[in-house]
């Protein structure tokens, strides 16, 4: 059994054959698929393909691409549509100074507004960083941050940072790319990671492991990340599949 903690069923890559790839994740042993509404258009959608599935849960919030597009009724909306019991975690919020698609200054306050909407709905986090540690790990510790805890995912930190994030109760979402050839040093860091932090996800239709990289992502690989996590820990898949899904389940709240 296998959680993918971060996907994105509801976008278009996924609207000519969804059901095919639910059903192709639940026939590679993925019990549960959390799919992340990242903008307005979205979360419905979203909302409605976990409604519709016992297997699939949501988390909805803005990305900060979509930071600059939050107006008034925004948060109003979100916190309506996080009052569905199938709304695990609100996200994915943070930083990504990597594109920058909406203003730094813009992302680094809507980041902090949503630290605070979702510590008011009493959800975990799910953090986007992308090339923006610092200011991350800055709003993380004033906002108080350890008050909701929850998830830093895709994470590319370094070892120190981990530590850190997991200090203040999140837990570190590894994705497919840990298996590129170019992942050496990444894999140094995950294998000193405790595995009882760690989860898996394949944040799809982006970032594909490895041996489909270039193609269309999708939850059912997510395996191919378990098993690289695997290899670098010298443990084995069940072992990474048995703790990883325990860590999934307990930061989503599905069991106590
Ligand atoms: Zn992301
Ligand atoms: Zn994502």
């Amino acid at each position: 059994m296998l959680i993918d903690s971060h996907a994105h069923l509801e976008m278009p890559e996924f609207k000519k054959d969804l059901e095919a790839v639910i059903q192709r994740a639940e026939e590679s042993g993925v019990e549960y698929i959390f799919t992340v509404g990242t903008e307005k258009k979205d979360w419905r959608k979203a909302l409605e393909i976990a409604n519709s599935h016992p297997s699939i849960y949501a988390i909805l919030g803005v990305h900060p691409h979509n930071a600059k597009e939050i107006d008034e009724e925004t948060y109003p909306v979100l916190e309506e549509l996080c009052q569905n019991e199938k709304v695990r975690a609100f996200g994915e919020i943070g930083l990504d100074f990597f594109r920058s698609l909406s203003p730094r200054d813009i992302q680094l306050k809507k980041f902090r507004e949503q630290i605070g909407l979702a510590k008011e709905l009493r959800l975990p986090i799910v953090v986007h960083d992308r090339e923006a540690h610092r200011e991350t790990m800055e709003i993380l510790k004033s906002e108080k941050a350890e008050e909701c805890g929850g998830i830093i995912h895709c994470f590319s930190g370094n070892y120190e940072m981990a530590e850190v994030c997991i200090e203040m109760g999140f837990y570190i979402s590894i994705p497919g790319s840990i298996t590129f050839k170019s992942a050496e040093g990444f894999r140094e860091i995950v294998k000193k990671i405790p595995l009882e932090s760690l989860l898996v996800e394949t944040d799809a239709p982006f970032l594909t492991p490895e041996p489909f990289r270039g193609k269309r992502n999708e939850p059912s690989y997510v395996r191919y990340t378990a098993q690289k996590v695997a290899e670098i820990k010298n443990v084995s898949f069940e072992k990474v599949a048995e703790v990883t899904t325990e860590n999934a389940l307990r930061v989503y709240k599905l069991k106590v």
